[in-house]
């Protein structure tokens, strides 16, 4: 915030739970109800099955405030575009090719990210699939609660309660997470990110990378090594550049021959 200069590491205000697909409205008032008990306020609804509805209410009790400010969208895209940070959290621990937190873990890197003046987001899936791999991939990480290896499922409500209570003990520590280094230029956003991806995606095929093999898998590597470089926006335009003049010298080659 211009007016605030001094990093507050207690301040969840720039956080924001994002519910993906959610298919039974109560489960949207009983994380609501979760966030609240905990401090939270800023609740994401992408695509939900059903719109929050008297069972969300009912379920919401005191929380109501939190469910009637709800921000409703299409796409996970679009609850992420100013976020800096983004993790998400998942019930499949080893399926996942994304570097890994525990909640603990995961509360203390968004506070002290949200501290640095950044947004940042928690992002929960499905009750039956839980988040598409599309869709984690859109992620700097995962979070898994290391829950019974046999039964590692949490009711979706019941995982906000245990992400939104570790954010409440990180912000309430007496030394709480340390407030993110300054940087000299800020962490890129995710819509820059996913533009530098998609320039990449581009300028590989311009080089003739993948030699007929599938993008995919080098792709997936390629994000995970970027995401985790948390790159800033000049980083990203840096790079951009780069691939800018391989894509000009790939075409001016292309011409030659
Ligand atoms: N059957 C689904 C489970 C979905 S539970 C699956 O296999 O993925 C609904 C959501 O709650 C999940 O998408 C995840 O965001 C969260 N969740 C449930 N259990 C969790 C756990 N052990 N760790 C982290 N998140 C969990």
């Amino acid at each position: 915030m211009a007016n605030d200069p001094k990093p507050d590491p207690t301040d969840l205000s720039r956080l924001r739970i994002v519910l993906v697909g959610t298919q039974h409205p109560g489960n949207i008032g009983s994380a609501a109800r979760a966030m609240k008990t905990m401090g939270l306020s800023r609740l994401f609804l992408v695509a939900p099955e059903k719109a929050p509805n008297h069972e969300s209410a009912a379920l919401a009790a005191g929380a109501d405030d939190v469910l009637a400010a709800a921000t409703i969208v299409p796409t996970l895209t679009e609850a992420l575009s100013d976020c800096r940070l983004v993790l998400g959290c998942t019930a499949r621990s080893r399926r996942v090719q994304l570097e890994q937190h525990d909640p603990r873990e995961a509360a203390g890197r968004l506070l002290a990210e949200a501290a640095g003046g950044a947004e940042v987001a928690l992002v929960f899936g499905r009750e039956r699939t839980g988040l598409e791999n599309e869709e984690l991939q859109l992620c700097h990480a995962a979070v898994h609660i290391p829950a019974n290896p046999d039964y590692s499922s949490l009711n979706l409500a019941a995982a906000v309660q245990v992400l939104a209570y570790e954010l409440r003990m990180s912000a309430l520590a007496a030394a709480p997470a340390a407030a993110a280094p300054v940087r000299d230029d800020p962490p890129a956003s995710h819509a820059q990110l996913e533009g530098f991806f998609t320039q990449l995606g581009e300028t590989l095929d311009a080089i003739d990378f993948h030699k007929g093999r599938a993008p995919e898998s080098a792709m997936r590597k390629l994000r995970r090594l970027y995401l985790r470089a948390e790159l800033d926006e000049r980083e990203v335009r840096l790079l951009r550049g780069i691939l800018a003049d391989a894509e000009r010298m790939a075409m001016l080659a292309g011409q030659r021959r």
